[in-house]
């Protein structure tokens, strides 16, 4: 079981191939999990902090502007003189007229009025504008109001005094002491001083401010195009949501709703009085757009530090794989092939030379009363001599050969394509080269001889046990004869 994960794991590419998908896949999970964490978090922060914030300001701001002139409209409507006025049948206007006047000026607004149920006047600041009619679209409000039956109520129009500016009408019921209907009166604001309010509030905290009524129709809105032309339920994205926004509790409710370019949260507050909806709007597009950067940021980031690794883990596998090849089949003290990869290199070369039929040689080396170097020297100064000899025998052997330590202080040598003539040659040269070498060990130079066994693969029937045992014994022949000779087999 272990070993085979070892393998598995051991075949360097699936390695590269599984680092690689882990280290991609924890960096977009994190990078994901993060951008997730920051969605949640802009999300929440404008439903827990800046919605409700704005929501409360937006909230005294239109109490501020709206609900004065409610108070100040049914102060009028309460107002002994108007409703003895009326009852004096409308007498010297004048009077109504300086008093719808008074209650103008005083407070600033852009418009008093009384509309008389008797006779149909309309009465405002300047004089009598008309005689209001059913039949006259402009005057289908007065009508509408009488019916609903309401104390007062809100009304966005145009100003027919003033060429139709947009309006926002606050109308209150009068009626005599008996509680008799004897008209409507109360004062208009001009719609866009709402609507700049609403404005600066988009310019400043870059939230969409406005006011719906109980059927979603747009009353107060900075976009002053809209008004009165536009429901919620037909804006993109927010068409589902209309149904859910109008439910008139006194809750704040949050939605959040999506549109072609990103996402928008919102609150929706009732209000009673008015009757009417605030709707604060929060487009999350750039914050959201930041965050998806960001998280493309950290992808590529993360990829750049996968490669990096990667290209580190490359460098350091082939250098611990190039380390452990030679650990396999390199002898440790003199660096040349060890008895292992000779084997290996035996058997393949006498396929070879069976195969192609070429002539292949081994030579076996063993050096004369070595032990007696360590017997004087000490087994260090042997390990030097061994050093020096391989030295020595690596420089004289031919590339194409493969020189290896069999064991001690024996060595074998492969000649591929190399007739037994041409091989003894080969001995010959080494023979004397070694004879020559003299190595300073600190206690004495050591100079020793070496005895060679010679054998090809044919002699031996391509056999690699029969041609070891054919060298060796032709080596043993060699020392026989006194050592420092070169003896081939046959
Ligand atoms: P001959 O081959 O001429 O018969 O004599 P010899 O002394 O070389 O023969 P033998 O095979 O009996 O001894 C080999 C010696 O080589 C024995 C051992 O102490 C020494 N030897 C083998 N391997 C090493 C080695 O790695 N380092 C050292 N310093 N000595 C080694
Ligand atoms: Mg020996
Ligand atoms: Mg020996």
């Amino acid at each position: 079981m272990l070993s085979k994960l070892n393998t598995f794991l051991f075949n360097k590419y699936r390695l590269i191939g599984i680092l690689t998908i882990l280290l991609i896949f924890s960096f977009t999970f994190t990078s994901l999990i993060s951008y997730n964490v920051t969605r949640t978090a802009i999300t929440s922060d404008s439903k827990n902090v800046i919605l409700p914030l704005i929501s409360d300001n937006i909230y005294s701001e239109i109490q501020k502007e709206l609900l004065q002139p409610i108070y100040n409209s049914s102060i009028m409507a309460n107002d002994e003189f108007l409703v003895n006025w009326v009852l004096a049948g409308e007498q010297n206007e004048e009077e109504v007229i300086r008093y719808l006047q008074r209650i103008r000026e005083r407070y600033d607004y852009f418009s008093a009025f009384y509309v008389s149920d008797l006779t149909k006047n309309y009465y405002y600041y300047d004089g009598i504008l008309k005689q209001i009619s059913p039949e006259d679209v402009h005057d289908i409000w007065y009508y509408n109001f009488v019916e609903l039956n309401r104390d007062y109520d809100l009304d966005v129009d145009n100003d027919e005094a003033t060429e139709g500016t947009m309006t926002i009408f606050i109308n209150h019921r009068l009626e005599d002491s008996e509680g008799n209907f004897l008209g409507v009166t109360g004062v208009g604001l001009q719609m866009s001083a709402m609507g700049e309010t609403l404005e600066r509030y988009r310019e400043r905290f870059g939230h969409l401010i406005y006011m719906i009524d109980a059927d979603g129709l747009i009353q107060i809105h900075p976009d002053q195009d809209l008004i009165l032309k536009m429901n919620i339920r037909e804006f993109e994205g927010l068409s589902s949501l209309g149904e859910e926004i109008l439910q008139k509790d006194s809750e704040t409710h949050y939605y959040a709703y999506n549109t072609r370019s990103g996402e928008v949260t919102l609150s929706a507050r009732y209000f009673p009085d008015l009757n009417w909806y605030l709707i604060v709007e929060q487009d999350q597009t750039q914050t959201l757009r930041e965050a998806r950067e960001n998280l493309i940021g950290n992808i590529v980031i993360g990829l750049i530090v996968t490669i990096l690794v990667i290209v580190l883990v490359i460098i350091v596998l082939n250098l611990f794989i190039s380390k452990l090849e030679n650990y396999a089949t390199k002898d440790e003290m003199t660096g040349i092939y060890n008895r292992r990869k000779m084997d290996e290199l035996l058997l393949r070369e006498i396929a070879f030379a069976r195969r192609y039929d070429d002539p292949l040689c081994l030579m076996i080396l063993d050096i004369d009363h070595f032990k007696s170097v360590n017997d004087t020297y000490g087994h260090r100064a042997g390990d030097h001599y061994l050093k020096g000899l391989s030295e020595v025998l690596q420089v004289e052997v031919r590339h194409v050969d493969y020189l290896g330590r069999w064991g001690g202080e024996e060595f074998i040598i492969l000649l591929p394509k190399t007739s037994l003539d041409q091989a003894k040659e080969v001995a010959e040269r080494l023979r004397i080269a070694v004879e020559a070498l003299q190595v300073e060990t600190g206690r004495g130079l050591i100079s020793r001889t070496i005895s060679v066994g010679i054998t090809n693969a044919e002699l031996a029937k391509f056999d690699m046990d029969e041609m070891m045992r054919q060298a060796d014994e032709a080596m043993y022949r060699a020392k026989q004869m006194g050592g420092n000779k070169v003896v081939s087999w046959g």
